[in-house]
């Protein structure tokens, strides 16, 4: 078996990793918030976590990976305080709160797809597991792990022995820092809320009942309950961004392990941010690009997916148009160099395609395969493999080009051998608007893709 090197954050390591059934590999990945356009940022992580699934896939391991989509409950600040997103979304938009998470949905799952991320084998919305979600809550109770405030139902950290122990947090700090704001009635700063309450006049339009009145989900319960019926604990890997890392992931853990008494996750994987142009991604700045700004500036989705690859999910990485165009630039050659493969026989391949699987297996190293790519000469069947494992979608865009085209090409090399310029021109102007241009040269005609 191939040797598979992952950074887990449990150990804070980078480690070996080993499913507990090649035949089931247990993926969950925390999704989005569906209450607004995604941007750039948010899709990072996606077009990472594809990576870790196209390498572990290749790799002979059959992967079962499920992603959430959150539809309730995420507030505006991750310390259960402020207005649910989904609400404060339709507000806005003058929706319901059905229409604004339908909305995002769809523009989500059309963006997955032109980045040709893999999908998932299931995707969950919270509010299909509300009454799992209700079960939860009542067996943590059973256990003696919540209290009930105004509020809500809470979930009493200090009595998970771990708590805060895989964010190495610092609780005696938090509890000096949060001592002005501390809410009088929850019992530690670290507590969270599992159930909210509905308070009369409230305006909160997803609800359901639950202890005789109205309430909904704290957003870090879904994850767990989705995760446990999904998918059954412990899973293999458990990615997010590094902000999971102190409040969602750590709040998904106490509520598990406490539940249940097994461990949530063997592997947790988290990416760091982008800054775009060295700035924070924010809508005061007017830099939370989307898919659809990159397309207006003429640049594909795969491009900015290429760009995210040239890099490492462990690293903060900045973001600039020029560095996006250099990246395109290189994908655009790859794909010459895939049309040159219809037009040379080629001498012999210098890649390897298993030496490429090594170096993605070691902690997904692809910015060293790219520069391996970039100097080694590969057959139409290793782009293939470079194709399965970035989804780049390099062979499908650039096929080969149809007898008539060649036809044309000879004549327009016929036309410059007959000095015939305004001839030759002219069918240089035709293949142009079929996005082919051509290089003549000493032995023939050669021709490439313009885009
Ligand atoms: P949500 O707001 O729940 O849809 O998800 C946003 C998620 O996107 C966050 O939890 C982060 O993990 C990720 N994210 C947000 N901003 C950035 C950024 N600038 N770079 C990378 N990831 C980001
Ligand atoms: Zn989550």
């Amino acid at each position: 078996m191939n040797n598979i090197k992952l950074y887990n954050q449990l150990s804070k390591t980078i480690e070996d990793f080993v499913p507990q059934n090649p035949e089931n590999v247990k993926i969950y990945t925390c999704g989005p918030t569906v209450y607004s356009y995604p941007h750039i940022g948010n899709y990072t992580s996606y077009i990472y976590w594809d990576l870790l699934i196209r390498m572990l896939t290749l790799n002979g391991f059959k992967v079962n990976r499920v992603l959430n989509l959150t539809d309730v409950g995420h507030l505006a600040s991750d310390a259960d305080e402020g207005e649910d997103k989904l609400e404060k979304g339709a507000k806005k938009e003058g929706k319901t709160v059905w229409e604004i998470a339908e909305k995002y949905i769809k523009i989500f799952k059309d963006d997955f797809r032109s980045l040709n991320l893999v999908e998932p084998q299931k995707t969950a919305r919270a509010t299909d597991y509300i009454q799992e979600d209700i079960n939860l809550v009542d067996l943590l109770t059973q256990r003696g792990f919540t209290y009930e405030t105004s509020d809500g139902i809470y979930f009493d950290t200090s009595k998970f022995q771990k708590y805060g122990e895989f964010a190495n947090l610092d609780l005696d700090q938090m509890r000096a820092g949060a001592r002005v704001k501390f809410s009088d009635e929850k019992k530690n700063v670290s507590d969270f809320a599992l159930w909210k309450f509905i308070k009369p006049g409230e305006n909160h339009a997803m609800r359901w009942d639950y202890l005789g009145r109205p309430g909904y989900p704290g957003w870090h319960l879904e994850c767990s309950t989705i995760i446990k019926t999904e998918l059954d604990i412990p899973i293999d890997i458990h990615t997010g961004g590094i902000d999971h890392i102190p409040v969602h992931h750590t709040n998904e853990i106490a509520q598990t392990e406490a539940a249940y008494d097994t461990e949530l996750a063997k592997f947790w994987l988290h990416c760091d941010f982008i800054t775009i142009d060295g700035e924070k991604i924010s809508k005061s700045l007017g830099n939370t690009y989307t898919l659809a700004d990159l397309k207006d500036k003429e640049f594909s989705p795969l491009d900015f997916k290429m760009w995210v690859l040239q890099g490492h999910y462990r690293g903060r990485r900045n973001f600039s148009f020029d560095d996006l165009q250099a990246a395109k630039t290189r994908r655009l050659n790859w794909r010459n160099r895939i049309a040159r493969l219809y037009q040379e026989d080629l001498k012999n391949s210098s890649f390897s395609q298993k030496q490429a699987l090594e170096i993605v297996n070691n902690n997904l190293n692809s910015a060293e395969l790219m520069a391996l790519i970039d100097n080694s000469t590969l057959s139409l069947d290793d782009w293939k493999y470079v194709d399965r494992l970035f989804g780049l979608k390099l062979v499908e865009s650039a096929p080969d080009i149809s007898d008539e085209l060649k036809e044309i090409i000879s004549k327009h090399h016929n036309a410059r051998l007959e000095k015939n310029y305004a001839l030759s021109d002219k069918i240089r102007e035709e293949l142009a608007s079929k996005n082919i241009s051509i290089l003549d040269s000493a032995d023939g005609v050669i021709w490439e893709y313009i885009d």
